[in-house]
């Protein structure tokens, strides 16, 4: 490996311990910290308080130090409302990943630094089956940052930069005459706990994303005891494209007749597809897609667990099915919760001080004890918001 693992500890400013959704593009900084070592840097991260920032890796003339690790979210590109780079919408910091190339003491980038860049680059593109040509972006090109500067005042230095990360990910260190695709390269494996690209295509398509979601989809889908490894998810992932494509039928023909005022069939099930099979209906995609706009449902069909829990609701006569209905408060992404007035401590051990408490923040991701509240990217205690 080009670059050494040496991880800054999880901490609200720099590594919130939140994971990646996917990585799109590679994002090329510079410190702007003259005479500042990748070590130096480890250093400054690991410790720093009340700003946020980071990147993954720091690269210098003699060593590169991946300091987040990268399935983590870094600080290092949405400081703006501005994006340059569509992919990376709503928030490149969830779809990227950061290298910064240090600078020397007369803040010149040393030329061992840039070949070590140009490596960590190739790792990355073969690691993530990126092009270097399209996917590599400097933080300027996300958001006007003047980032890396030298190569924002002279845009041939990065394009020059790009064509050779592309030419040794070919194995040919000058000039390549072949199209530009990258070599196939080992298939990386999807990493378990994140889903790999299923959650990236779910993200993209407007589905919740969570383990849970993605639980329930696979078991409505046939794949049995879904864990989230890697073949459950390339087999789930195929799945959900099958029904997105299957999805604008322009057929004409009937959709089953149920009547929303007589409730019959299966009343205990918190399956759709069981519920239509109950009452001898088709349950095919695209009959459910109908049936979600014949009862009147909101928003296009794409079989997320919600939308068949609506659809069952409301076949069954407006009435939600009984497992649907939460016990105790429960916390989904995207609702609204205050910190209480008594919380003491994040989730990740620090303070929550006084001036967040008692606002309303936004839900993002959800785990068993925790909740990641968006506006301030941080875990907080399921104990601790109402
Ligand atoms: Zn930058």
């Amino acid at each position: 490996m080009v670059y050494k693992n040496k991880f800054i500890k999880i901490n609200p400013y720099s590594r919130p311990g939140i994971k990646l959704n996917g990585v799109r593009k590679l994002v090329l900084h510079y410190t702007a910290n003259h005479g500042a070592t990748a070590e130096n840097h480890f250093s400054y991260f690991n410790n720093l308080k009340g700003r946020y920032a980071s990147a993954h890796i720091f690269v210098d003339k003699n060593e590169a130090l991946c300091i987040v690790p990268l399935n983590e979210i870094t600080y290092q590109a949405n400081d703006g409302t501005f994006r340059g780079v569509p992919e990376l919408r709503p928030n490149a910091n969830f779809l990227s990943i950061g290298v910064e190339m240090c600078q020397e003491r007369d803040g010149s980038i040393h030329s061992n630094t840039i070949s070590r860049t140009e490596d960590v680059f190739v790792e990355l593109c073969k690691k993530y089956k990126l092009d270097p040509i399209k996917d590599i972006v400097r933080h300027y090109d996300i958001t006007r940052k003047n980032c890396p500067a030298p190569w924002v005042a002279d845009g041939k230095k990065f394009t020059d930069f790009k064509n050779r990360v592309k030419a040794k990910l070919n194995g040919k260190p000058t000039n390549s005459q072949t199209p530009s695709k990258p070599v196939a390269s080992k298939p990386s494996t999807p990493s378990a706990s994140t889903g790999g690209s299923v959650v990236d295509w779910m993200n993209a398509n407007g589905m919740d994303s969570s383990f849970a979601n993605r639980a329930k989809l696979a078991d409505q889908y046939g794949i049995k005891n879904y864990k989230g490894t890697a073949d459950q998810n390339v087999n789930l992932l195929n799945k959900l494209k099958n029904v997105a494509k299957k999805e604008p039928s322009k057929t004409q023909s009937k959709p089953v007749q149920t009547k929303p005022s007589a409730p019959k069939g299966d009343m205990k099930t918190t399956s759709i597809v069981t519920y239509l099979n109950s009452i001898n209906a088709n349950s095919s995609f695209s009959n459910r897609a109908k049936l979600y706009k014949q009862y009147g449902l909101k928003g296009v069909y794409l079989g997320t667990a919600k939308q068949n829990l609506d659809l069952l609701a409301k076949m069954r006569g407006g009435n939600a099915p009984t497992a649907s209905k939460p016990k105790a408060p429960t916390f989904k992404v995207g609702s609204k919760v205050k910190i209480k007035s008594s919380a003491k401590k994040y989730a990740t051990g620090e303070n929550i001080p006084s001036s967040v408490k008692n606002k309303t923040y936004t839900i993002q991701q959800v785990k068993s004890d925790r909740v990641l509240l968006k506006e301030i990217y941080s875990w907080v205690k399921k104990t601790d918001v109402q």
